[in-house]
């Protein structure tokens, strides 16, 4: 670790580690349920002591970290294979793409990675439970963490997540309450019960934390890419905590003095659930109304980390842009069957968007372009049930075949 302070990003306030824990007082006082976080704290490391210590023969990468690694559940993630898939990138008219994918995460997703961080962090201020409101995949990576560090895990999650993470939040023994409405009505019950009942808040950008435990993903991509940042990173956007997770990798390494430019990243919402693409289009929030889309994973009318991940979008001049389930779905298959890759609806929109953009001046032929895989297929198999015939059953005899 090395020594960081938190900075709020609305007033631009320092504060040391533990005067804060979640949101910077006083702009916090403007924040009420039902609007975007205000006040989101981020930590500023001391770049001239990590640009001294680090050596990119053997990376440290635990001076990036915002928790002392004595702190850290046994819970090993991350490290997920970054490859380049031309077979896909020909089919799709790129010459240069690659695939980040983070469903290969033990409980199948990137948010591994936010979890372990929050929970490392429960460990240092020895608090045994944690609770969180979640679409899906953030409960159950929090469940499987809390699981490995013996904590308890609470977790507000709409009732209508797929079946498939509601089985793994109640097989990692997380105590799990499915809310009659959507995420942002956990998100807000969730807030209630820890102001009310305790316990350490994972809801994500709400404890900074899980920012910082999701940019390990662009540190990663960094490394595996030979200390290169990428031309291009396609970020599946939902309440725009990932998004701004990668942005603060890239960022963190170039103020460092490891990289000298940012990837550009592109924010790839689906249609039904765009307020962050409308935000950064307009410059004006406006929270997405009734969001649908198959890519639940993504589906969030008041996008918690909207002002970050507007930001991140800008500052690395990239772009955003929507895809609708049926391009969603097309781009799963697509995936699958050119690289192999059996992701969740919401991953595979970063397929859909990069077969719109062929032919785009927005995007080079031959630059490179990471497609940022953050969720399992298996999670989900009723989405990808939609696009697919399973073969009738046959007699077990040659003749009937
Ligand atoms: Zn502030």
């Amino acid at each position: 670790m090395t020594p960081f302070l938190y900075q709020c990003t609305t007033c631009g306030k320092l504060f040391r580690r533990d005067e804060v824990r979640y949101l910077c007082p006083d702009c916090a006082k403007d924040y009420r349920p039902r609007i975007p976080l205000v006040g989101v704290l981020l930590a500023q490391f001391d770049y001239a002591a990590i640009r001294k210590r680090f050596k990119k023969l053997h990376p440290d990468w635990s001076l990036f970290s915002a928790v002392e690694d004595k702190h850290y559940p046994p819970y090993p993630h991350g490290h997920t294979p970054f490859f380049p898939a031309a077979a896909l990138g020909h089919a799709l008219g790129f010459e240069n793409v690659w695939l980040k994918n983070d469903g290969l995460n033990p409980s199948a997703s990137l948010k591994d990675r936010a979890s372990f961080l929050v929970v490392a962090e429960a460990n240092r201020l020895k608090e045994p439970s944690i609770v969180t409101a979640s679409t899906g995949n953030a409960a159950s990576a929090l469940a499987a963490v809390c699981a490995a560090a013996g904590k308890q895990a609470i977790i507000f999650v709409p009732e209508s997540a797929p079946r498939a993470k509601l089985v793994q939040m109640v097989l990692y023994g997380a105590r799990v309450i499915p809310v009659r409405g959507s995420y942002d009505d956990a998100f807000r019950l969730s807030l209630e019960y820890t102001t009310r009942k305790g316990g350490l808040n994972r809801n994500t950008a709400y404890h900074p934390l899980t920012i910082e435990g999701k940019k390990t993903v662009g540190l990663e991509i960094c490394e595996q890419n030979r200390f290169q940042a990428p031309d291009v990173i396609l970020v599946p956007v939902g309440d725009g905590v990932i998004i701004g997770g990668v942005f603060k990798a890239f960022y963190d390494m170039k103020a460092a003095g490891l990289i000298t430019k940012l990837p550009r990243l592109v924010c790839v919402q689906a249609e039904r659930s765009a307020a962050i693409y409308h935000y950064i289009r307009s410059g004006k929030y406006q929270d997405a109304r009734r969001p649908k889309t198959i890519a639940d994973s993504i589906s969030v009318s008041i996008p918690s980390n909207a002002h970050l991940a507007r930001k991140a979008v800008l500052e690395s001049r990239g772009f955003s842009l929507t895809v609708t389930d049926q391009e969603i779905l097309r781009g799963q298959r697509l995936l699958a069957e050119k690289a192999g890759v059996f992701a969740e609806p919401a991953a595979a929109a970063t397929v859909a968007a990069l077969k719109k953009l062929r032919g785009s001046e927005r995007l080079g032929r031959k630059e490179q372009i990471v497609l940022l895989i953050t969720g399992h297929g298996l999670k989900d198999v009723e989405a990808a049930m939609k696009t697919i015939c399973i073969p009738a059953s046959i007699e077990p005899t040659l003749e009937a075949l």
